[in-house]
Parts: structure tokens; sequence; C-alpha cells
């Protein structure tokens, strides 16, 4: 089954308009400038009951659509994305800072639609359990009804598909809170992807922490997607408990990086920078604490510094560009904070960590920390920006000591001229996902999810689909 959308491709200001409150609503700042990017709604706890009511009445209709015809609106709506790429790009970068180039504004917009096409492709058969020729048991997943989405601000428009496509696919209706820092994007992404959709069946309820905390209290609500601080995360346990919701949750991380004496400190220096510095490190599952071995701590110290050097940051719409600022005061403040404790202790400044004063937007400059002690804060707190603290070790044992040492465990990674030696070093390492010789890359096919406090639950692949039904056993 093919379906198109029935959107020819909008401008940013077109976008804009269409998503703009007719009354009421916010400015939202370009971080990098401080120049209006446009007006938000301020959504009020009716409107969020309206949309639970709407995407409810939705729901069973778009529940009695085959895997296939869902699949079909799923690759439509990727379309409709690939045909306002440009349009999306342009407004996240705005809104959220990010540039164009890079692993950034545009690869984001791509990442949504591939997102949707890998979502739709995955086949979730029932699964025979007992077939003995005495008795018969199978696993199927039913709708659970209405997902409930919360979000970030660091990756708006990508989460915001994790989180939906695999609810829509399996037949649920979806009501979308997006960060009150970036809910341009997001407005605008569901938008598009609406062009797709029969109507009801996904809204975005813009505001603020209340309307988060009603979605996650509503008896109207079956399921949480969460991403966001392990914090909040833990709220929401707890508002959610009165009315036993499932959850997901994607919650922080500050993700140990270790480098065995084998490497070839230039060879690797690039993609450790990315894994720290993706997003000008606001990201999950960014490496955040670099543990070195003392054989090869100089060259990679030294490395890593010239890499950083080559990185321009700047307004994101300059395509030159491929850092931007933090997208926000309170996240420009944590980062500045825990560069200057660092300082504080003695630890050595390699590059950056001296941010220019009074400037227009929240641009910190690329920082690499060496000599740092591993109980200092820039090590064991999520700076989630780009300062990356690199810890110098001797043995195996105390490297894989100090990885597990905190109470997150979202991502990690092992860098070595040996897999299997890199290997036996991944499985002791407590995190979700353990990647060799890159880190934080995230593939649609492959589960990704956290140990013990940034989160449970699985996202993407099959496993990702079964988490947004509810299993029925048929015996018989
Ligand atoms: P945050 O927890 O402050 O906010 C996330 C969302 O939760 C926002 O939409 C916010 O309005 C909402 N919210 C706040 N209080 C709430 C409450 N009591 N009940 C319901 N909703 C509430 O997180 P943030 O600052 O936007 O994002 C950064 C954090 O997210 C970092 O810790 C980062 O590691 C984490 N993160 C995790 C993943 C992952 O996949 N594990 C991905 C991206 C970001």
């Amino acid at each position: 089954m093919t379906l198109t959308s029935d959107v020819d491709a909008f401008t940013t200001t077109r976008l804009l308009d269409a998503i703009a409150p007719t009354d009421g609503g916010r400015d939202i700042l370009d971080p990098a400038t401080g120049a209006v990017v446009g007006r938000a709604p301020e959504q009020t706890p009716a409107e969020l009951e309206d949309a639970i009511a709407r995407a409810r009445a939705a729901q069973p209709s778009w529940a009695k659509l085959s895997h296939s015809e869902r699949s079909a609106h799923l690759n439509a709506a990727a379309d409709a994305i690939e045909a306002n790429a440009e349009a999306l790009a342009e407004l996240l970068s705005r809104e959220q800072g990010k540039p164009l180039n890079g692993p950034n504004a545009r690869f984001e917009v791509g990442a949504c639609a591939s997102w949707l096409r890998a979502t739709a492709s995955f086949e979730l058969a029932p699964e025979k359990v007992v077939d003995d020729g005495v008795g018969h048991a199978e696993l199927h997943y039913r709708p659970l009804g209405v997902v409930g989405a919360i979000g970030p601000w660091n990756w708006p428009m990508m989460i915001t598909v994790w989180q939906l496509a695999p609810a829509l696919r399996m037949g649920n209706t979806v009501v979308v809170k997006p960060s009150e820092y970036t809910p341009l994007s997001v407005l605008a992404l569901a938008h598009v992807i609406n062009t797709a959709l029969p109507a009801d069946v996904l809204h975005v309820v813009a505001g603020g922490r209340d309307i988060g905390e009603a979605l996650s209290g509503h008896p109207g609500i079956d399921k949480l997607m969460f991403t966001g601080s392990t914090a909040t995360g833990k709220a929401i346990i707890r508002s959610s408990a009165d009315t036993v919701k499932r959850l997901t949750l994607e919650l922080g991380g500050n993700d140990a990086g270790i480098v065995l004496p084998d490497v070839d400190a230039k060879a690797v220096a690039q993609d450790l920078f990315w894994g720290a510095f993706i997003n000008t490190g606001q990201t999950c599952a960014a490496l955040k604490r670099l543990y070195v071995h003392e054989d090869v701590y100089t060259e990679v110290c030294d490395a890593l510094v010239e890499v950083a050097a080559g990185m321009p940051m700047g307004v994101g719409l300059d395509e030159n560009n491929v850092l931007g600022p933090l997208q926000n005061k309170a996240q420009f403040d944590i980062v500045a904070t825990l560069v200057e404790s660092a300082k504080a202790s003695g630890a050595k400044v390699l590059t950056g960590g001296d941010p220019v004063a009074d400037q227009a937007g929240y641009f910190y400059p690329s920082t690499l920390v060496a000599d740092i002690d591993n109980s200092n804060d820039l090590v064991t707190q999520e700076q989630f920006g780009p300062a990356l603290p690199i810890i110098r070790y001797s043995t195996i044992d105390e490297a894989v000591e100090m990885a597990n040492a905190l109470d997150v465990g979202l991502g990690a990674s092992v860098w070595s001229s040996d897999v299997d030696r890199a290997r036996e070093v991944a499985a002791r390492i407590e995190a979700g996902t353990v990647w060799i010789n890159k880190h934080g890359a995230v593939d649609p096919r492959v589960p990704f999810g956290g140990a013990k406090q940034s989160g449970y639950g699985l996202e993407f692949g099959v496993e990702g689909l079964k988490q947004l039904g509810a299993p029925q056993i048929i015996s018989y």
C-alpha cells in the first residue's frame, strides 16, 4: 500500500505561521543570537484534556488498520519530512542552536525520516511459545491505547520520532509534550507528519512541566515514553504510579570511554572528538569521561587538541560551522561551573575553558581538561556540554572500576586496535550499550536503552516495537 502526504514544500516562515498561536503564547529566542525565532503556544490543562480525549476517540480505527496500512502512513510521513527537510532543518537550527552542517540539524531531520521508514519495515509476528501437540500458547502484541511522549531539548525532532514511530506502528495514538525550550521544532515536525496521518492520531500539547506532570498522571494515557533527566524520570515514576502506567525511561548518562594502550592516537582522535562533542556535547549518550592509559595519555591529549582546533563553532545557519551554542542559559551555567571546579582543583585545561564574556549567544568553547582527579565534579556530574575530562589510568581493572563507579550507565566505549581485547573489556562495563572504536552511534535496527539509573525499557528495532504493545497470551 502506498500513500502520499498532501503537502507541498513549506518554507520555515510558513511552518512558523502554521504553528503560531492565534493569541497568547511566548517568543522563543535563538540561543546563538538572542533573536526571536517564532511564537510558541502555551497550552493549558484543558487543551491537554481535549487532545487526550480526541486521541482516545481516534485510537480504535487506527488500531483496526493492518500493520502494512499503518506502515504506509509512516512511510508517507517520512516522504513529507524529506519534502520539507530544509525548512525543518533551518527551524531546528534557529531554535535549538545546532548548525545545519556536521552531525547536526540536517542530519537530525534526515534521521527522523529514516527512523520512520525503518520502524515501518520491522516485522513483529505472533510468537508460538508452546506447540507440542498437547498445548498451544501464542504471544501477541496488541495496541496499548494512547501513548504519551515527553521529550528533551537536545535532539527534539529525532527523539520525538523515536517515541512516536513505534507507538503509531503498533496501533496506538500519541500525545506529545515537547520540551519548553524547543516547542517550535516539535510542533513543526508534527505539523508535517500530520499531513500523512488520519486526524487526531498525533497531537502535540506545548507547555511546561505542569503539562508534563498532568500527562504522566492522566488516566487516559496508557503508556509514557520519557526521555530527559534522571531527576524528572524519578518524578514521572511517582506521578504515574496511581494509574500503573507502562513506562519507557531514557534518562541521563555520564558515559565513560576507555582507551587501551594499543591505540593509534591520531587514528582515533576524530572519532573520540565527535563521540564527546556531537551536538556541542548536549547528547545523552555522548562520551562524558575519557579514561586513557598512561602509555598513550600525552599522544591522545595532543591529538584531541589538534582535532578540536579544526572544528568551527558559531551561528548554526552559517554553513561553515559544525558546533553551536549551548541551548539555554541554565546549561551554559552548568558547564561553566563544572569547568571552574576542575580548574580550582588544579586540573589542566588543554584548550577552551574561557568563554567570551557578554556575548549574544550561549557559546562555550570546546574544552579539554587533563590531569583531573576522578572524583572531580566535571567527572562525576553530567556536564551535557562541550567540556571533556581526560583521566589517566594504569591498569584495566582500575579503568573499569572508575567507569562503573557511577549510578548511571547509558553508553560506554572501548578503544583499541585489538577488537577481541576490547570486547573482553566491554563485557565488564555496566552500561546499556558499549561501543568499540566509536561512541554514541545509534541505529534504528539495534535496541538502545540504559542500565542502572539511566532508565529502563528498550527503543528501536523489533524489541522497541514490543515495548509499545500490550503482550497477550492466547492459550488453548
Ligand atoms: P528534563 O528532565 O529537564 O526535561 C525533559 C522533559 O520533561 C521536558 O519536556 C520537561 O518539560 C518535562 N518535565 C519536567 N518536569 C516534569 C515532571 N515533573 N513531569 C513530567 N514531565 C516533566 O531534561 P532536559 O534538560 O530537557 O534534557 C536533558 C537530559 O535528558 C540529560 O540528562 C540527558 O542525558 C537526558 N537525555 C537522555 C536521553 C536518552 O535516550 N537516555 C536522550 C536525550 C536526553
